[in-house]
Parts: C-alpha cells; structure tokens; sequence
C-alpha cells in the first residue's frame, strides 16, 4: 500500500468560500494598460462613445483602472453556484506517469455545457445587459465556446442572442451550433450578406472561410443598427479579465486552504481571459512585492501574439470599426495557416497582459500543433479527461516544466488552468489520430505582412 496522499484528488471550495468580488490586477499596476484610442481622432474613448457599443456597467469596469475589487451581484453569484466552485485537481496520476518530483495541479474549467471558463464572464455580460433594459446582445465565436456560453447565458435571462460564427467552424462544427440553437441563439455564418461589412469583406474575398476579426467587425455593426442591441466580447478585453478573476481567486483559495504555495503557474494565451483571470490574485502579490511566481502564457506557434508581435496600437478587427488597442500582436489582417487546428488563432493579446509582459513581470512561450496534440492525448489517457486543443497548449507546457524538475530533482508546485475539453475539436484530434496532422511556423515574411497594416499611431 502506498502513503495516503494528504492533498485530495479534488480540492472544492464550499459554496460560503466562494468568491464575492471579482479582482481587477489593474488596480496594483505601475505602468496601466493603454487606453483604447478612438480610431478617428487617436483620442483615448470616452464612456460616452463605448456605451454606444457596450453596455454601460461594462464600459465603467472596462475604464476603471484603480478599483482593486468589484462586487459580484448576488444574481451572478447565484448562477456560479449553478456550475462553480470548478474543482483543482492534484494530478497524482500525470505525476507518477512522468515520475517527476513536481506537484503538478490542474483548475478544471471544462464542468458546464458550454465546456469552458467562457461562462463565467458570459453570465457577467448578459447581467449587465438585461439590468440595463436591453433587448439582446450580438457577439461573434470562433471555435464556438464562447458563443455556447453566452447562449447559456441569455436563455437563462431571456435576452435574444445573435452569434456571427466564423464560416468554417459554421461548418467543420454543426453540433457547435445546434447547441447554441437549442439555448435560443440565431446563428450566422460569417463573413454574411446581412451586414455591410460582411458584403464589403465578401466582395473582396470570394469565398473566404471567414476570421474572428470578421466576425467581430459583423457583430458590432449588428448592435449598433438594432435599437435596444449591445455588443459583447468574450476575451481580450480587461472586463472579461475582471469576470475571469473568479478562476485565479477560488484557485487561490483552494491552494491556500491546504497552506499550498505555486513557484509556476501556466495558462494558454489566445486573448488572454483565462490565462489572466488565473493569474489575476497571484499577479496582484507579485506586484505589491510580496510574493514572488514564475508565470507562463503559452501559445501556438502558428499564432505566436506575445512571442513574435509587434507591441503596439492595432485594430481589434478585420473591419477596422473597433477602438484601437495597445496590444501585443501580429496585425489585424493576420489569419493563421489553414492547417490550424488548435484555437487560440486571434491576432492580438490582452492590453492588461502586454503590459505585464512587457514590464517583464511573466514570460512566454509558443509550441506546435503536433506537440500539443500530443501531450493532449498522453494527458486524457492518463488523467481520463480530454482537453481541448487550446487547455493542451497549457498542459504541454506544465508537462515540460515538470520534465524538467524530473532532471533537477526541485519539487516545484506547478498550477495549469485546464480551461476546457475537446468533445467538439474531434475534427483536430482525427487529424491527429491519423496521422495527418502538420506543423506550420510563419516565417518573418509572412509575419512582415501583418505587421504592415498596422496603423500608424
Ligand atoms: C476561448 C478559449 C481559450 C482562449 O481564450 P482566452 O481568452 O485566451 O482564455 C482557451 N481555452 C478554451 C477552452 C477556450 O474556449
């Protein structure tokens, strides 16, 4: 018989441990992220001119730099309950498999339908929406999670959802899309004949199979010429970080329950959501100077934002109708190769985390495709779940670190936001399975070709 191990399997937290506040990191940065610049004038915007896209509340979180806590409204609290506290999960099995002496731990976000962190800021989104009177809210997806989420979110409220769904997931992912329809959404492929930016796109690009930075241009012209219609995003921006906090805070309070310490903690980084909701509580300790951590954002090699972008000012779209953001990126009109596979395929990051990886205060890392497939499959073998392609890029690199304490012999605490799973990324895990799957590292010439649309700021 072995040791009884003292740490559970699953560290819940109860339902009286659950956070009240979200954390807003920006409070406790030196250096702020940039403002969003109006595109026209170069000015910083004003609440007045994105309240005409967003909801308002949002707009008051998405300015606020200095308010370190924000109150989650009991509304919002209540739905949590529905789907959170997400277990942290010790990976005693991976550790044994990789017989490291690392402690490896896992926050699994991938417990509710929509299969992903997506949820908790879709919940917060459609909240503020509804409070404010509003009809429905548009948005775009991708892969589809977070327009999964959001549906969730609106049928539970009774607010009309309208998702633009990139074209070629619209069709690689039919399942994706029922599911939204079942929840009451109205799905459009994208880019579409139903907006002006949509025709303008097509006419350029026949047959295009679509971006979210398309998407994103369709979204918002669809809530700004429907009365009673707001725009909402599931990433990038810093009020979803503020939303995602939620992850980092219960995780923090699970560690610290157990008096437990992480010297790593590692996320993907496709906008920047999870990996900045995760990080948010930790971050804040390492900025106050009193607590130090290594923290890693992982991303694709083919979609390497952080690791090869530009920092500067660029459009959040294709359209350019979006406010300019001061963002690690590889420019606006970047599309990834089309073998692709594993999400995580925006072309910029985060403001709050650029900023972060600028002053220094984390690293990054990118990996390919074949890699993160990989470790994806080692990982659902042995630890009996199956990550989604984006989470794999995050478990990639925890494996890695904790190879490397294998050589070392450090018994390092490492953490990973296992941000969902892959029942819908079949299509990736088939290519993989077969053998079919490549590898594609842009080369500074295509980089080059990005970064040239760049406006000049
Ligand atoms: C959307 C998504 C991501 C990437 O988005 P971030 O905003 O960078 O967190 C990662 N994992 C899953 C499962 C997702 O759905």
């Amino acid at each position: 018989m072995k040791e009884a191990k003292k740490i559970p399997y699953k560290i819940y937290l109860e339902e009286s441990e659950m956070p009240k506040e979200w954390y807003n990191v920006r409070a406790d940065m030196k250096n702020k992220p940039a403002p969003l610049l109006n595109p026209g004038t170069l000015e910083p915007m004003t609440f007045e001119e994105l309240r005409g896209v967003f909801c308002d509340e949002l707009v008051r979180q998405e300015l606020d730099d200095t308010t370190p806590y924000f109150e989650i409204p009991q509304e919002i609290q209540d739905f949590y309950k529905m789907y959170r506290p997400s277990p942290l999960v010790r990976a005693y099995c991976l550790e044994e498999a990789l017989q490291t002496p690392a402690k490896i731990y896992y926050k699994f976000e991938g417990n509710n339908t929509s299969g992903s962190h997506k949820l908790n800021s879709a919940i917060a989104q459609a909240y503020y929406a509804k409070k404010q009177g509003l009809k429905g809210v548009t948005t775009e997806t991708g892969a589809g999670q977070w327009g999964t989420a959001l549906s969730m979110a609106c049928a539970y409220l009774g607010l009309d959802c309208q998702v633009y769904m990139v074209k070629c997931s619209y069709e690689q992912k039919p399942f994706r899309r029922e599911v939204m329809r079942t929840y009451g959404a109205n799905v459009t492929p994208s880019p579409s004949e139903t907006t002006n930016v949509g025709r303008k796109i097509l006419a350029e690009h026949p047959g295009t199979s679509g971006s979210l930075g398309c998407a994103i241009s369709e979204a918002v012209e669809a809530a700004v010429s429907q009365d009673g219609y707001r725009y909402v995003l599931g990433s990038v921006l810093s009020q979803v970080l503020l939303h995602q906090s939620v992850i980092g805070l219960e995780t923090k309070a699970a560690l610290d329950k157990y008096g437990i310490t992480p010297d790593v903690i590692i996320g993907c980084a496709g906008g920047g959501s999870n990996l900045g909701g995760l990080i948010s509580p930790f971050m804040g300790e390492k900025l106050r100077g009193e607590k130090d951590y290594q923290i890693i954002a992982v991303e694709p090699a083919s979609c390497p934002s952080i690791t090869r972008g530009r920092y500067a000012y660029d459009f959040c779209d294709t359209g350019m109708v979006c406010p300019l953001a001061k963002m690690y990126t590889l420019g606006s009109g970047f599309i990834p190769s089309p073998n692709h596979a594993g999400g995580l395929r925006y072309h910029g990051m985060s403001s709050v985390l650029s900023q972060l990886y600028d002053d220094k205060l984390m690293e990054a890392i990118s990996i390919e495709q074949t890699a993160v497939f990989d470790a994806a499959t080692k990982f659902a073998r042995i630890e009996g779940i199956l990550p989604a392609p984006e989470s794999s890029h995050a478990i990639k690199a925890a494996m890695d670190e904790a190879m490397k304490c294998k050589e070392t012999g450090e018994e390092k605490t490492i953490v990973f936001g296992l941000t969902g799973t892959g029942y819908f990324d079949m299509v990736a895990y088939e290519k993989f399975n077969n053998g079919e799957m490549t590898d594609y590292i842009p080369s500074d010439d295509d980089l080059a070709k990005g970064f040239a649309g760049l406006p000049e700021v």
